[in-house]
């Protein structure tokens, strides 16, 4: 806590610090020390975590990043909080993110600009940045955050941590506030491998409280780590690995595009067989993704009506109670997101964008299930750059949503993907990170977190 106190005034990860629940949590844990033995409780016992804003913590706030939602405080745990709880994890605060999730910066969010810690005047990535600016600053050990379109994967690369994101369905999304429900996963942050793959094994598996939950079997992910010390031991024998052909050309930064090339080769020393492959279709997940984002979102946010949830407002009818807590609660852009969403979807437009788009989506996902028949994993660059400046693209939605095309395309195909730091560019005072994205088929975590670079 009073490392958050040192490093929150530049950092500004956390939406609300549980300083007197984490310390009285803290004080439980050692009251059941006492009594019962270190052995009786769970296995992450007294891990501090951070949780991203949109998902529900009872008798916490939980604001999605939004002004609709001030001083709503939920009844009960999203179910990935819950089990991290259950295993004696203290939640130490509610972290920072663009607002219901839609942005890449967290500059969206309607309460603080977050920083990322290694250069201040540059932004942590998003919408999970509060989550990822959090484990790099050391402010926790690991964070949850979630994933539609690179959430959890583009800031940790701009932050240079890990993150994973995990099968469509892997995780419960009981208690996640809805951005786009057919792409929607709950992720994790960690600064290692290792971490991050530990709480996967917590939070993962069935929930009757989410039917897209999926039931199969939850390993112990960690368990299954290898130790990459030595080159000569050729640990990735025979790990088939694709480097995908339309991430590393035009529009991506040289500096980033070296690093993936060089960690690369790093992995073939170490025993995988490293080939180009081609997916012909990458370059129209980014528009399909944001049509298909937009209308979900469209319908999904519906249910901030000025009644039920956060802030009241008083009215004298019912058009007059929409528009004044829709007008004042929620942002420019997740209004944005709502008008096209609603567009796309309208009678005359839907065949033309909507429907097109979901076809797209089908390609999208029928050339990364090809490509999986002959590696184990594909492998490109998280982001086409590394962290850029604060207010750089704050006025530019059109970049800022293409700097999302490494990410989407394993959101519409539902796959598991994992970000480790590689590398660094230069800029700040200590270089930036670069993260490189390992993609599996469903269900693969185990071959994705399987090497602890
Ligand atoms: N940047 C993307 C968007 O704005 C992805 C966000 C996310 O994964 N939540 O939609």
């Amino acid at each position: 806590l009073s490392r958050i106190r040192r490093t929150e005034p530049s950092v500004r990860s956390f939406i609300h610090v549980a300083d007197s629940e984490a310390v009285r949590e803290a004080e439980e844990l050692d009251r059941r020390i006492a009594s019962e033995g270190k052995d009786a409780l769970g296995p992450l016992a007294g891990v501090l975590v951070g949780v991203k804003d949109n998902l529900c913590t009872a008798n916490m706030p939980s604001t999605g990043g939004s002004r609709i939602l001030e001083g709503y405080r939920p009844a009960y745990d999203a179910t990935a909080v819950r089990r991290l709880r259950e295993a004696g994890a203290i939640v130490v605060g509610k972290t920072n993110l663009d607002e219901f999730g839609m942005g890449s910066t967290t500059e969206g969010s309607a309460f603080q600009v977050t920083t990322n810690p290694w250069d201040e005047s540059r932004v942590p990535g998003g919408s999970s940045g509060g989550s990822a600016s959090a484990v790099s600053a050391r402010q926790c050990v690991v964070s949850l955050g979630s994933d539609t379109g690179g959430s959890v994967r583009q800031p940790a690369s701009f932050c240079g941590v890990v993150g994973l994101k995990p099968t469509y369905g892997r995780v419960s999304r009981f208690g996640l506030m809805a951005y786009a429900s057919s792409l929607d996963v709950v992720g994790c942050f960690g600064s290692s491998v290792s971490d991050t793959a530990t709480i996967l094994s917590v939070v993962a598996g069935h929930d009757k409280m989410d039917s897209t939950s999926s039931s199969q079997n939850v390993p112990d992910y960690a368990s299954e780590l290898v130790s990459l010390d030595s080159l000569e031991s050729k640990p990735l024998n025979g790990l088939r690995i694709g480097i995908i052909q339309e991430t590393l050309g035009e529009g991506v930064d040289s500096g980033v595009a070296t690093s993936i090339k060089a960690a690369t080769l790093h992995l073939e020393q170490l025993g995988s067989v490293v080939e180009e492959v081609s997916l012909p279709s990458f370059s129209l997940g980014l528009p399909a993704y944001y049509i298909l984002a937009s209308s979900e979102a469209s319908s999904n946010l519906s249910r901030y009506d000025g009644i039920r949830y956060g802030r009241q407002v008083s009215a004298d009818d019912l058009n007059e109670l929409y528009g004044e807590s829709r007008s004042n609660g929620l942002g420019h852009e997740v209004k944005m997101r709502i008008l096209m969403g609603t567009y796309a979807l309208s009678a005359g437009y839907y065949d033309a964008y909507y429907k097109r788009a979901q076809q797209v989506r089908t390609l999208v996902k029928k050339s990364f299930e090809d490509a999986l028949k002959r590696f184990d994993i594909l492998v490109s660059p998280a982001a086409p750059s590394a962290a850029y400046k604060i207010g750089e693209k704050i006025n530019d939605p059109l970049a800022m949503y293409a700097g999302d095309i490494m990410t989407v395309n394993v959101n519409l195909a539902g796959l598991p993907a994992l970000v480790v730091p590689c590398g660094f560019v230069e800029g700040g005072s200590a270089g930036l990170p670069v993260g490189l994205q390992m993609i599996g088929s469903p269900f693969s975590e185990v071959t994705c977190v399987i090497a602890d670079i």
